[in-house]
Formats: C-alpha cells, structure tokens, sequence
C-alpha cells in the first residue's frame, strides 16, 4: 500500500488535523499524483460535518486536485512523469453503463466513485480526497491542465468550473439569453466568469451588498441583492435561465417567478436542509421548469478546462497553508470567500517533515 498523508475529520464535530492512512499502489492503469494545490469546496465541509447524513470516517475530504504525476502505471498513455494533471469529483464509475457510455459518468448507473467518502473499487476500503500529499486514480478520470493556467487559481475548475459549466452548456447559455447567477461564492464566482464568457447578459444575485463591485469585475452585466424586493421585482418575467448555487435553504419562488414563459431555474447547491417546496402554480402558468445538475463528465470537464485555458480563464482565490483549513470553513460559512480558498500543498509537507 502507499503511505499518504493529509488533513481530515475523525467525526462530525472534530476539527480537521493531519492524519496518515494508505491508498492502493499504482496498477498498469493508475496514474500517482504528487498533489501541489486543492481547492475548497463547500461540499468538503457538508461532507467533514456530516451535513448530509452520508459521512464514513475519518474523512479525508478535497476534490479540486491540481499536482505533477509522479508514476505512471504500465498501459497509461496520456500522461508520464512529470506532467501536470487535474483531478476532479469522480474517480472511478463502472464504465459500461448508458451514462458512462455517454460520457456522464457523473449518472453512473452503478454508481461513480467519489474522490472522497466513496468506496474504492479495487481495495473494498475508502478513497481520500485531495488534502492530501498524493493520490492514485485511474487514467480515464485524471484531466490535462494547460501549463498556461496558473495551478493553483486552475484547482477550482475542477469542481466549481465544471458544476457551473455543464449546466449552462445543457441550457444552452449563450448570445442574446438572459441567465441569472445565484450566489457569488466558489461555485458562483465561476458561473459568472463562464455564462459572461459564453456571450450572455449575466445578472448576478447576492446576499451580501458588499460583493457589488467585484461582481461587475467578474463579468455581471447587472447585479441584483436578492434582499431587496424592489430589485428583484424588476426582473419578474425576464430570464431564460437561472444557475441557483447557494448552500443553504431559501425561497425558490423568488427566482422562479423571475423566468420568462418556458424558463428554467437549475439547481447546484446542496444544502443540508430542503429548500421550503415551491408554488406550483409559478410553474403550471408559465409553464417553467425547476431543475438539478450534478458535476459534470469527465469529456465535459476536459472540454471547460480546454476552453477555460484558451480564454485565460481560472478561479480568483486566496491561497492558505492547510493549517488554516479550519479556519477558511467558518469563513466560508459566513458567505466570506474571495472566491475560493486554495490550499498550498507545500505547508502540508512541511508539517510533515517537522514531525
Ligand atoms: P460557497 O463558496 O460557500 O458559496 C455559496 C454562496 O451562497 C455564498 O458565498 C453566498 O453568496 C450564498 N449564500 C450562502 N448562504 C446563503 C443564504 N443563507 N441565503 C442566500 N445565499 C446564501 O459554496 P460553493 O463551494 O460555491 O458551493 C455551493 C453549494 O453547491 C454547496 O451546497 C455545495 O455543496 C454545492 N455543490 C454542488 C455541486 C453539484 O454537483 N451540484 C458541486 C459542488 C458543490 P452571496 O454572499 O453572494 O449571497
Ligand atoms: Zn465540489
């Protein structure tokens, strides 16, 4: 077994610390991965936290891996020593199935394996995110990461970039529609970069007034502070489509009455307590949609990285040293992220060798 290291959670109400545990070997199909930089999502911290009640620890939670391949095993063709690479959400599906077939592996039929909390196919045992030293995973679900993207601000794509990309994809988000973006958070943050990078007229909704500015900077043709009656009812009728990315429980009327007729509001985030139902009838009159997107597939995910690097787009982060982790939760708690933490691996190793 390969001897890793990293921070996780040995119940729902430890705070994270550096733990050591073990992954499988590399076999002819894996690809070893030294991780240099993992981004933080707040799907790790429903997860450490047990928030939505499917939690098997300890924990070792992190899915937005950028690192340099260390080992490839005999039948990897796409990558060798040295290489950048990403890892994002999933790191096994069954491959066989219409989704995977379909490239969605994200739909797996059999279920896909997470990148944490997930059971590991081949040793029966768990996999162990990315805050972490290294990570074993299967070539198919290893990405190529430009060397024009700065690594550390590319982390993020691998989760918020593609949970955000995909939909507005499958919506077909582009010129002359009116989308709507829910949160300026990580998920949000990159929702807004790419609905403005598709050409449409991108609306921003906050809580938090203090984000005006840097959401006209991120791409936002208008913004909306969602609190404010009088400037949400402007937008009543108006949209074709809304990306809903907030991580707590709210009001999905309030966005639904702002589609036009035959408009969708999709939803990514996923809080621990259900959204309060909506009105049927802001629904049947018009008939509008309500809708859920998970991740994305591994194909879709090379595609947003390729298209994220000819356009220069990455993530605007703060890079912490992982002894900050606990710390960055309670921010990200109070809405307070700009606009995504990214840990810099380094810090873990230092710790390591001073122990
Ligand atoms: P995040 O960085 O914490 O951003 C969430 C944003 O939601 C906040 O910055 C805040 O933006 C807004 N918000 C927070 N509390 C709110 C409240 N009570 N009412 C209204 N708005 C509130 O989180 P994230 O990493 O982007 O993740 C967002 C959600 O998506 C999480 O639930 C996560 O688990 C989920 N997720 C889903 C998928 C998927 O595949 N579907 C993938 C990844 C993550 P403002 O300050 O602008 O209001
Ligand atoms: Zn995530």
């Amino acid at each position: 077994m390969l001897r890793s290291f990293g921070y996780g959670a040995t119940s729902a109400t430890s705070p994270l610390a550096m733990l050591r545990f073990e992954r499988r070997e590399p076999g002819p199909q894996d690809v070893q991965i030294e991780i240099l930089y993992c981004g933080v999502c707040h799907s790790d911290l429903h997860t450490a936290r047990n928030e939505w009640g499917n939690t098997l620890y300890p924990v070792v939670p992190g899915h937005e891996i950028i690192g340099r391949v260390t080992k490839v095993g005999s039948e990897v063709t796409r990558f060798k020593e040295g290489d950048m690479a990403g890892v994002g959400c999933i790191v096994d599906s069954c491959q066989h199935c219409s989704a995977c077939a379909e490239g969605l592996e994200q739909y797996c039929e059999n279920g896909f394996v997470g990148t944490y909390n997930g059971e590991e196919m081949h040793t029966g045992g768990m996999t162990y995110g990315g805050y972490a030293n290294n990570i074993v995973v299967k070539e198919h679900f290893v990405l190529k990461v430009s060397d024009k993207l700065d690594p550390a601000a590319a982390a993020p794509l691998l989760c918020a970039g593609i949970t955000t990309y995909s939909p507005l994809r499958h919506w077909q988000v582009g010129k002359g529609k009116k989308v709507g973006i829910v949160g300026l958070g990580g998920l949000g943050h990159m929702g807004l970069k790419l609905a403005h990078a598709m050409g449409a007229h991108v609306v921003l909704f906050t809580t938090s007034p203090d984000k005006r500015e840097d959401a006209r900077r991120l791409g936002a043709d208008e913004v909306v502070v969602s609190k404010n009656a009088q400037e949400m009812a402007a937008h009543e009728n108006s949209f074709d489509f809304i990306l809903d990315t907030v991580a707590a429980a709210h009001s999905l009327d309030a966005y639904l009455v702002l589609l036009k007729r035959e408009g969708t509001l999709t939803l990514v985030g996923a809080p621990e307590h259900p959204h309060p139902s909506p009105q049927v009838f802001n629904l049947i009159m018009k008939r509008r949609s309500l809708a859920g997107s998970l991740i994305g597939g591994i194909r879709e995910t090379q595609e947003m990285l390729d298209f994220c690097a000819e356009r220069g787009i990455v993530s605007d982060i703060e890079l912490i040293p992982i002894q900050k982790i606990n710390e960055a939760y309670e921010r990200m708690l109070k809405s307070d992220v700009k606009y995504r933490f990214v840990i810099d691996m380094a810090s873990l190793n230092n710790e390591a060798k001073a122990a």
